[in-house]
């Protein structure tokens, strides 16, 4: 579907059951006859465009304040906002809300088109709600820091560019490999999906950082831990909180809440099917060598 027929199924869903929409997305999408206009419209309330969530609010415990950007992940508003999603990481972010997107999902599916019809007013409101998070910075003793794609993997290079000059760091997870080697200020931590483990682990060995996902049972968290240790690979607990940038050089561990039985887990019998493979320290360092 293109962003005009996931506005028109959005409105018929409106239409039909009121109820289940927020006040303000509805009036939006009954008042509006497409996805460019719902957009502006969405521009000119008071939502927000950046929040907050309990991971990035336990980086207060390690000295940052956090704003986050939740859009549509994967197509769901009709541009695609993951170009390098894969079929498990799609179903794990799609599955966190009960699989319809009429109501759940329409506030982040508004903020995609606000950024892709209404670039330069969406920047605006961005660096807006950004100035006035930073208010304070000063005094407060809490540094600042900015995760754009909570959900996406979009390349927000003005907000970023922006963001730096106020002094407010920006971190991203990534699954683009490639943008791993941009030198625009913003840290990227590479996210290991059902496959990559070897791209994951090269980046950690090149002094870059990865995530990856293991079970969440305390046995089964405990004994893929070991094999990281035993591989001389080193992690970290990647839930303790979201500042991915204090964790260069290091493999961000982190537990499947949500996800259940799904192939991006990396349980032990998994990680040991890689030990086939040549990743050793020495050896994944010269391979990313010759591929680079
Ligand atoms: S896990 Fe990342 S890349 Fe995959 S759909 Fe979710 S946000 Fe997109």
């Amino acid at each position: 579907m293109g962003a005009v027929e996931v506005f028109q199924h959005l409105k018929n869903e409106c239409k039909q059951n009121p109820l289940f929409f927020k006040g303000t997305d509805r009036q939006i999408l009954l008042y509006s006859t497409g996805p460019k206009e719902a957009a502006e419209k969405f521009l000119y309330t008071n939502r927000p465009i950046l929040g907050s969530s309990m991971k990035v609010n336990l980086g207060m415990g390690y000295g940052y304040k956090t704003k986050v950007m939740y859009g549509a992940a994967a197509k769901l508003s009709g541009f695609e906002a993951c170009p390098h999603r894969t079929e498990a990481c799609t179903a794990g972010c799609l599955s966190i809300k009960s699989g319809n997107i009429t109501f759940h999902f329409v506030g982040t599916i508004l903020k995609i088109w606000a950024y892709k019809f209404h670039r330069e007013a969406f920047t605006t409101k961005v660096m807006n709600e950004l100035r006035s998070f930073n208010f304070g910075a000063d005094t407060d003793g809490y540094g600042r820091a900015v995760r754009m794609n909570g959900t996406t993997d979009i390349l927000f290079t003005e907000i970023w560019k922006l963001a730096q000059e106020m002094d407010i760091m920006c971190y991203e997870y990534t699954k683009v490999a490639k943008w791993m080697k941009k030198r625009d200020g913003v840290h990227r931590t590479f996210s290991i999906s059902e496959s990559g483990l070897m791209t994951g682990i090269r980046m950690v060995c090149e002094g870059k950082t990865a995530s990856i996902i293991v079970p969440g049972r305390k046995k089964d968290y405990s004994r893929a831990c070991e094999w990281f240790t035993a591989n001389e690979i080193p992690w970290v607990d990647g839930d303790r909180h979201d500042l991915c940038f204090l964790d260069t050089g290091k493999l961000r561990v982190l537990k499947a809440k949500s996800l259940k039985d799904s192939p991006m887990i990396w349980t032990i019998e998994k990680l040991k099917g890689e030990e086939k493979r040549a990743w050793y320290r020495e050896d994944c360092i010269s391979a990313w060598k010759e591929e680079t």
